[in-house]
């Protein structure tokens, strides 16, 4: 494991250090991690521990991030890390967000080999995917910059939760996004994913204005983020944004620590995408067959 001096903390009294990566902003004692498990006070400095370490990759379609209206019918070199910022109790990929598993390591030039490789077979670029990319940054950013001169498209998909300016830095080798916008309350991001709305709001509107391609998600999970008048709201604010934007209602399936409430009804999906439709131009339900 290449543990690798991080970028965006602050050295405090006593060996601690403040990360500002992300909204949590956590302070770090000495030999401990923050709230993502991904970086680590090592004697008073920060250090990432993900950088280079795959847990997933795989030559999947555009569709399957998804992204329905940027290069469609193509495929994406998608890698994914361990860790997460979020603690979504329905978390869809728990055993490499929120579990320990086996790592490669593999270094930001031969993932951008192996993606150039891949374009025999219809690859267009890299996707970070499948856990949070945003704590993986130091890797991703290497990678993008890599990437980009080489004539490949980036794209992440990601809970949005970064803080503006490691953001900023990375927009410019950043194509496209899949944002996931879980829910339209404070109480959804407070309670179960431990965070806040009006920062993933930020980032998609960041996005949006900075001219990269972004589709959003919102998993529709019964009882929880399910009322039509909170996906009315949430979509009136999309469009406030652009009617362009794809959104994608994704169906519930129980999983990881949230056993206990059914799948979605194809109904409420349905409903919902009506309601959507007043505000949006594309609105797809993803999970549906
Ligand atoms: S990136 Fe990780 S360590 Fe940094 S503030 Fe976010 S959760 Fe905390």
């Amino acid at each position: 494991m290449e543990k690798k001096l991080a970028k965006y903390f602050n050295k405090l009294e006593d060996s601690r250090v403040q990360c500002f990566l992300c909204p949590h902003h956590c302070v770090i004692r000495d030999g401990s991690t923050g709230i993502c498990r991904a970086r680590q006070n090592i004697g008073g400095e920060l250090y990432t521990l993900n950088y280079g370490e795959i847990t997933s990759m795989a030559l999947d379609p555009i569709e399957k991030k998804p992204l329905y209206r940027f290069y469609p019918g193509s495929m994406i070199f998608s890698v994914g890390t361990f860790g997460c910022n979020f603690k979504c109790s329905f978390c869809q990929n728990w055993s490499i967000a929120h579990d320990q598993p086996e790592t490669l390591y593999v270094t930001p030039q031969g993932l951008v080999s192996k993606a150039l490789e891949l374009k025999a077979s219809g690859n267009i670029g890299i996707a970070y995917t499948y856990n949070e990319p945003s704590i993986w940054y130091e890797y991703v950013y290497d990678c993008a910059r890599l990437a980009r001169e080489k004539g490949l498209l980036n794209v992440l998909v990601t809970n949005g939760y970064i803080s503006p300016e490691p953001l900023e830095q990375l927009l410019p080798y950043t194509d496209a996004m899949n944002i996931d916008v879980k829910a339209y309350t404070l109480s959804f991001y407070s309670k179960i994913c431990g965070g806040k709305l009006e920062s993933v709001n930020a980032t998609v509107e960041k996005c949006v204005k900075a001219g990269v391609h972004v589709e959003l998600t919102t998993l529709v999970i019964p009882g929880l983020n399910d009322s039509l008048e909170e996906i009315e709201e949430m979509c009136r604010w999309i469009s406030g944004l652009s009617e362009e934007i794809p959104l994608h209602l994704s169906r519930f399936f129980p999983n990881y620590r949230m056993l206990d409430r059914p799948p979605t009804p194809r109904s409420t999906l349905e409903n919902a995408r009506k309601i959507a439709q007043k505000y949006l131009k594309y609105v797809y339900l993803g999970n549906v067959w």
